[in-house]
């Protein structure tokens, strides 16, 4: 699970996210939506510490991100636990971001190598099963700049996964993508949501997140400002921003 108690942030002056609280459980799918600087990414770069609370609390797997708790003082992690923690949170860009000067196989093996210790064959075999699911089996030899951005998004999904992540955060994942490559993508993500892997996704994909998520997480401003199943979110919002914001995004 993933728990976010009274977490604060702001850059200089600017709240941006303003005392969220949320608990997503384990094996669960949530959606986050809301308008443009609503603290979206924000919000995802917290869980997995690329940006620090300034107050409040993020848990994964029951493991406070990026602090140690003795007694009732926290502790900042050293950068290797961080980093070790880390990989237990995956995270999959609107850009890819995969490593250009490597193949879609050597993308995948790399963290897994580098990270958990893996020997290079066994990380190949759990590559090559990865490239099986993600329907790109042909592509392992493949640079990212001979593939297609749907193909290169789900290569970066493979690696996502290669460290087992105990959850996967999507940052729009299919904004950068020409439309027809869209349904690839979502598919994937689709199958994932089914195998019970914890995903938290931010998309304007309403029909997707309709399809898949468990739970909707409606934000604006910095604050959660409603959440809930998806029907009851979609179909019937309480507050007059969420269905403003639905209005706009169908
Ligand atoms: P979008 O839908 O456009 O991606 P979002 O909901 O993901 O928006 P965030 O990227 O979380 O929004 O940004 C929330 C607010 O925080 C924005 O006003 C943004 O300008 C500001 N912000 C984000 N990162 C930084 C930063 N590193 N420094 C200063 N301000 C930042
Ligand atoms: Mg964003």
């Amino acid at each position: 699970a993933v728990t976010l108690q009274g977490v604060g942030k702001s850059f200089g002056d600017q709240v941006v996210l303003d005392d969220v609280q949320l608990e997503l459980k384990a094996g669960s799918v949530t959606v986050l939506v809301g308008p443009s600087g609503a603290g979206k990414s924000t919000l995802l770069r917290l869980i997995n510490h690329l940006e620090r609370a300034d107050h409040g609390f993020v848990t994964v797997g029951g493991q406070l991100v990026g602090y140690r708790r003795d007694g009732d003082t926290l502790y900042e992690l050293a950068e290797s636990e961080i980093r070790r923690r880390r990989a237990d949170v995956g995270m999959v860009f609107q850009s890819f971001n995969l490593f250009p000067h490597l193949t879609a196989l050597e993308n995948i093996i790399e963290a897994p190598m580098a990270v958990r210790g893996i020997p290079r064959v066994q990380a190949e075999r759990q590559a090559a099963d990865l490239l099986e699911r993600v329907g790109l089996s042909d592509k392992a030899n493949a640079y990212p700049r001979q593939l297609s951005g749907g193909q290169q998004q789900r290569i970066a999904i493979a690696r996502a996964l290669a460290l087992q992540p105990k959850v996967l955060l999507f940052d729009e994942p299919t904004s950068a993508l020409d439309p027809e490559l869209v349904t690839e993508v979502l598919s994937v993500i689709e199958e994932l949501a089914r195998s019970g892997t914890t995903l938290v996704i931010v998309t304007h994909e309403l029909g997707f997140a309709r399809r898949v998520a468990d739970h909707v997480v409606m934000m604006d401003q910095g604050k959660v400002i409603e959440q809930g199943p998806p029907d009851a979110i979609f179909d019937h919002p309480r507050q007059q921003r969420t269905a403003d914001f639905l209005a706009k995004t169908l």
